[in-house]
């Protein structure tokens, strides 16, 4: 049967001499595997649409059996071309498009996931917008559609709030304020401004973000808080390449 499909690329892998298997997140079903043939050949002009992070549009030929389809032919909705220009860009849109990737590993069509994929793209790409923004705002949101929405309120152990901040054990998703937290070598303390800057990148629409007001150093802890939250549910995030070229960047 022959289908349609608009869809994030989010990994390729050559195959045989000439053909590249293809992994997308589509609006339509979800992750979709797809096999182009003769694609990597100098005569074919399907190669540069398999680049991870282009947004495209593809019809291939489904086989219910099977999870690996076959690619007929695609065009490009939005190659997202100002990332190219600028590496901290790219390299965010590399992180988002292998975030996402880990998290989906079944085949289950979630559209508002795959709309925040593209929205975050497209705000990545354009310069006027705050890169690390616009990464966490996707990353927030990530966890909510995925049912992992982090809990930065109160306490967890006394339900206090957590105005003056909270501390993360290692492997740990719950946050614990200073009275109750029993002081480990791995924990990190998260200051009140940054549990309310996540908040608010969580529980609000991307025109009430757009920027924040952090300092270098909890701009740093804001990024160790997340990571350090989405390894406990997301566990094969660990292994991350783009996560090495990130943490250069943002250490
Ligand atoms: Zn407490």
């Amino acid at each position: 049967m022959i289908e349609k499909a608009e869809a994030v690329v989010l990994k390729t892998l050559n195959h045989g001499d000439t053909s590249k298997i293809i992994t997308l997140y589509s609006r339509e079903v979800g992750r979709l595997k797809l096999i182009a043939k003769g694609v990597r050949s100098p005569k074919s002009k399907a190669m540069g649409l398999f680049q991870p992070t282009r947004h495209i549009q593809v019809i291939y030929y489904a086989k219910s059996t099977s999870d690996l389809q076959l690619f007929k032919s695609g065009e490009l909705v939005n190659g997202f071309f100002g990332l190219e220009e600028d590496f901290d860009r790219l390299t965010l849109a590399q992180v988002m498009v292998e975030l996402l990737d880990r998290s989906v590993e079944d085949e289950e069509s979630h559209p508002r996931l795959f709309q925040l994929l593209v929205d975050s793209l497209s705000r990545l790409s354009n310069r006027k917008i705050a890169s690390a923004e616009a990464y966490w705002f996707f990353h927030t949101h990530l966890l909510n559609e995925l049912g992992f929405q982090p809990h930065v309120g109160r306490c967890s152990v006394c339900r206090d709030a957590l105005d003056e901040g909270g501390s993360l054990g290692r492997g740990s998703s719950q946050l614990e304020c200073v009275k109750c937290h029993q002081p480990g070598q791995d924990s990190i303390f998260v200051s009140g401004p940054v549990l309310k800057t996540i908040q608010t990148l969580s529980d609000t629409g991307w025109k009430d973000v757009q920027k924040t007001n952090l300092n270098a150093r909890e701009r740093r802890t804001l990024w160790d808080f997340l990571w350090q939250f989405t390894f406990h549910h997301i566990e094969s995030a660990r292994g991350m390449k783009s996560l090495k070229v990130l943490r250069q960047l943002y250490g």
